[in-house]
C-alpha cells in the first residue's frame, strides 16, 4: 500500500518527497501481522504497548493473541489529554521496563502522547489506530496541552501503521463520523492552499493537492457502504485518512489538511465558549465548520475583486484582534498577538489577485456545496449544524469573526476578515 508514493522525485512542485512512515498494513486482521512486522523492522527491540481503558477493551483481545509477551501500559484517567501528566506516566513506564519502542494502540490522543515521547526519547513508534477518527496518525507534529495551553509541537512520525479493520469498524459510530468530518475539510483546505499560491506566491504542490482530494472523494463515494459497517469500506476510509496524513508528511506542513474549518475547531478547543459542548470530537467540530465554509466560500471569493478595484487597504489591527480575545486569560491574548504579528494577509499581492481572479472564482466554485457535504455527514450520522454542539446563532457569528486569528494562516476567511469585505453581524444567514 502507498508503495508508489514512498519516494517521489522530481515532483512538479520542485521538491523530492520522501515519506518517513514507510510501512502500512490496513486490513481486516492486521493485528496478526504485527509480530512479523516487529520482527522485520525491530528484531532486537523491547516494545511497550500503550492503551487507554477503552482501547484496551476494544483491541487487547486481538493484540494479546498476537503479542502475548509484550508489556502493556494502560492510561486509566477518565479524561485523557495529551498533557504533562500522561506524558509523565508513559515515560515512567517506558523507563521502568527498559523499553525502546512504543506501540500506540488508540486514536488521536494516544498517538499524540506517544509520538511526542518517541521524539523526546528518540525512539521509534508504531501507530495502531483503533478508530477511523482523525487524519493525523502519520503526522510528525503532536497537538499537546502543556501548561494549560494547546500547542503543536514537533514529534515523531510513526515508523509503521498497523490498522486492524475489524477493530476499527467496531469503534463507536461517532468516531467514524468524526473521521469523515475531518476528511471533508480537505475540500476547503486545498482550495485555500491553491488560492494562497495564486495570489501570494506561496509554495504549493499539485501532486499532494490532487492526492488529498482523491482521498476525500474516495471516502465520499463509499459513504453508504462505510455507514453499513462493511469492513472493506472501512479500509477505504482508513486509507483516505492515512493518505491525508501522508500528504502532510510529503510537504512537511499541515497546509494541505488544515485551514479555516480547523481554526474554527481549534478556537473552540482553546477558548471554550459558554454552553458549547466541549466533548465534541475534533472531526465533529471540523465537519460542522466545513459545511459553513463551503456555504460562504463562493460568496467570499466574489468579494475579493473589490480589493484591487476599490483599492481597499488591509484593515488588520492587532489591537482590535486582541479586543476580540480580551475576555480570555492574558496568556491567550499574548499568544494571539505573537501569532498574528505581522498578519499573514500582508503577503497578498494585489496584482496577482487581479490577474488570477477568474481562477480564484473557479477554485471557489469547485468546492462541493454545503448541501452535498451535509448529505454525506448525515449519511454517516455525523453532526451537521452548530446547534448539534449547542452553539447559539450569536456564538456562531462571533466565532466566525474571531476564529481565523487563532492561527496566522492565509485563508479566504482571513482575507475577508482583514479587508473587512463581509459583515459577519448582518450577512451571515443562520
Ligand atoms: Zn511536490
Ligand atoms: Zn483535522
Amino acid at each position: 500500500m502507498f508503495e508508489e508514493i514512498l519516494d517521489v522525485s522530481g515532483c512538479a512542485c520542485g521538491k523530492n518527497h520522501t515519506l518517513k512512515t514507510r510501512e502500512y498494513i490496513v486490513e481486516k486482521d492486521a493485528m496478526q501481522k504485527l509480530p512479523a512486522l516487529l520482527g522485520r523492522l525491530f528484531p532486537e527491540a523491547k516494545p511497550l504497548a500503550v492503551f487507554d481503558r477503552n482501547t484496551h477493551k476494544a483491541a487487547y483481545p486481538k493484540f494479546s493473541a498476537s503479542l502475548p509477551d509484550v508489556p502493556v501500559f494502560i492510561l486509566t484517567d477518565d479524561e485523557i489529554h495529551a498533557d504533562e501528566r500522561q506524558v509523565g506516566l508513559v515515560t515512567q513506564a517506558l523507563k521502568d521496563g527498559g523499553s525502546d519502542l512504543l506501540l500506540a494502540v488508540g486514536s488521536g490522543v494516544i498517538c499524540d502522547i506517544v509520538r511526542y515521547i518517541a521524539f523526546k526519547e528518540d525512539i521509534p513508534f508504531i501507530a495502531v489506530p483503533t478508530a477511523a477518527s482523525v487524519d493525523g496518525f502519520v503526522s510528525n507534529s503532536a497537538a499537546m496541552t502543556l501548561n494549560g495551553a494547546k500547542i503543536t509541537l514537533p514529534a515523531k512520525a510513526p515508523n509503521a501503521v498497523v490498522a486492524d479493520l475489524e477493530i476499527i469498524a467496531s469503534a463507536p459510530k461517532k468516531m467514524t463520523a468524526s473521521g469523515v468530518g475531518d476528511m471533508l475539510s480537505k475540500y476547503i483546505s486545498i482550495a485555500d492552499w491553491k488560492i494562497g499560491h495564486l495570489i501570494t506566491g506561496e509554495y504549493f504542490c499539485p501532486f499532494v493537492a490532487d492526492l488529498t482530494i482523491e482521498a476525500v472523494d474516495m471516502i465520499v463515494q463509499n459513504i453508504e457502504k462505510i455507514n453499513s459497517g462493511d469492513i472493506g469500506s472501512f479500509g477505504v476510509l482508513m486509507k483516505g485518512l492515512l493518505l491525508s496524513g501522508v500528504a502532510m508528511q510529503m510537504v512537511g506542513i499541515t497546509r494541505p489538511a488544515s485551514s479555516f474549518e480547523h481554526h474554527f475547531s481549534h478556537y473552540l478547543e482553546i477558548v471554550p465558549i459558554e454552553g458549547v459542548n466541549r466533548a465534541a470530537l475534533h472531526g465533529e467540530k471540523v465537519g460542522i465548520a466545513t459545511i459553513q465554509a463551503a456555504k460562504y466560500y463562493p460568496v467570499f471569493a466574489r468579494r475579493l475583486n473589490r480589493i484591487y478595484e476599490e483599492n481597499i487597504p488591509n484593515h488588520f489591527d492587532i489591537e482590535r484582534v486582541k479586543g476580540y480575545y480580551a475576555q480570555y486569560p492574558q496568556g491567550i491574548v499574548d499568544a494571539v498577538e505573537k501569532e498574528n504579528t505581522p498578519t499573514i494577509t500582508a503577503k497578498l499581492d494585489r496584482d496577482l489577485l487581479e490577474q488570477n481572479f477568474d481562477k480564484v472564482l473557479q477554485i471557489a466554485d469547485e468546492v462541493p456545496s454545503a448541501e452535498s457535504l451535509t448529505e454525506t455527514l448525515r449519511t454517516i450520522g455525523g453532526y451537521t449544524s452548530y446547534y448539534d454542539i449547542n452553539m447559539t446563532d450569536e456564538q456562531f457569528k462571533e466565532t466566525m469573526k474571531i476564529c481565523c486569528y487563532i492561527r496566522n494562516r492565509f485563508t479566504l476567511l482571513r482575507l475577508v476578515c482583514d479587508f473587512e469585505l463581509f459583515d459577519f453581524d448582518h450577512e451571515l444567514t443562520v
